[in-house]
């Protein structure tokens, strides 16, 4: 009888969905499963996630036998201690979920914030295999990214490392921002930032022909599709590649990577990076031998690829308490 190769289960907490997905060693998606999940309080959310893994641990993949649970999710966690600290500062107190999911499913479970675990599958299966020093920028609804020097994934002193939607955008437009400055990156190069810009300075355009939704987001999509011919969505599109190729040089001064990684639902077209690129300075980026890439991992599964990368062995050496008490 052939014996049971080693499996891993991720499950990857987003504002609209969750996404659990079966994953090989190398990366490769066994089978997934997603679930609406809309906007939910932190607690809510933890029982929508126990009990999809619930169901989903019920389906099996023939000669794979899961080995740990990894779980992406918003917000700021402390990884070594398996516990959800927060989505913002106002917001309760740790939840200690992985060992919760732990003690449910019999197997080791360890947590992470959603772009760092997207960062770890970069590390792990994307341009980390030739790049001991990357960062990864995930633009998507917010912004965010992981640093990985020496081919250690930097968290920080609170595991706050990485939030730098929240640093200047370098453009004379203020928005405030939830973090307190007026000035964020955020503000004019996410799906967010995009929605605020335009909502302010649409009466400036009457002629727009853009959609302004009352309720929900302007579609960053069809602002990038009428660059060429609605003068709104130039603006608001040349200060989102302005605002990224900004925080794209002011991240190579920080951290010296050999190669920049874009991620997310705003860049995933490649339109934005394409504006981007042509503002990034050739002296500033003189050692980024690898230039600024778009992840080669696939854009539907890096999040949770990413949350089952949080269970392997590569990546939990250092996680004492959990180690400890579980492996
Ligand atoms: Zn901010």
């Amino acid at each position: 009888m052939q014996k049971s190769k080693t499996s891993y289960i991720g499950a990857d907490l987003g504002g609209t969905k969750l996404l659990i997905g079966e994953i090989d060693c190398d990366g490769n998606i066994l089978r997934s499963e997603s679930t609406p999940s809309g906007r939910l309080d932190r607690e809510s959310a933890c029982r929508l996630t126990e009990d999809s893994l619930a169901e989903f641990m019920k389906g099996k993949t023939e000669g794979y036998t899961p080995a740990a649970i990894g779980i992406g999710l918003v917000g700021r966690i402390d990884s070594e201690a398996g516990k959800w600290m927060e989505i913002d500062s106002a917001d309760g107190g740790p939840i200690p979920l992985a060992e919760r999911i732990s003690h449910r499913f019999g197997l080791p479970c360890r947590i992470d914030n959603d772009v760092k675990s997207a960062s770890k599958a970069e590390l792990l299966f994307g341009y980390g295999r030739e790049y001991d020093n990357f960062v990864y920028i995930n633009v998507g609804t917010g912004i965010a990214a992981g640093t990985v020097s020496g081919g250690t994934l930097i968290s920080g002193g609170h595991f706050n490392a990485g939030e730098i939607g929240h640093t200047c955008s370098g453009l004379d437009i203020r928005i405030p921002c939830i973090c307190g400055r007026d000035d964020c990156v955020e503000s004019v190069a996410s799906g967010i930032g995009l929605d605020r810009c335009a909502r302010l300075l649409s009466p400036r355009y009457p002629e727009s022909r853009l959609t302004i939704p009352e309720n929900g987001r302007v579609s960053a999509k069809d602002i990038f599709a009428m660059y060429d011919s609605d003068p709104l969505c130039r603006v608001l599109t040349d200060n989102a590649a302005k605002g990224l190729a900004n925080l794209i040089m002011n991240t190579v001064r920080f951290s010296d990577p050999e190669i920049i990684v874009l991620g997310g639902g705003l860049v995933s077209d490649g339109f934005l990076l394409s504006l981007a690129e042509k503002q990034l300075s050739s002296h500033t980026m003189r050692y980024v031998t690898g230039g600024v890439r778009l992840t080669r991992l696939d854009p539907r599964y890096i999040g949770v690829i990413g949350a089952a990368s949080n269970a392997m062995p590569a990546l939990s050496q250092t996680a004492k308490t959990q180690s400890q008490n579980i492996y």
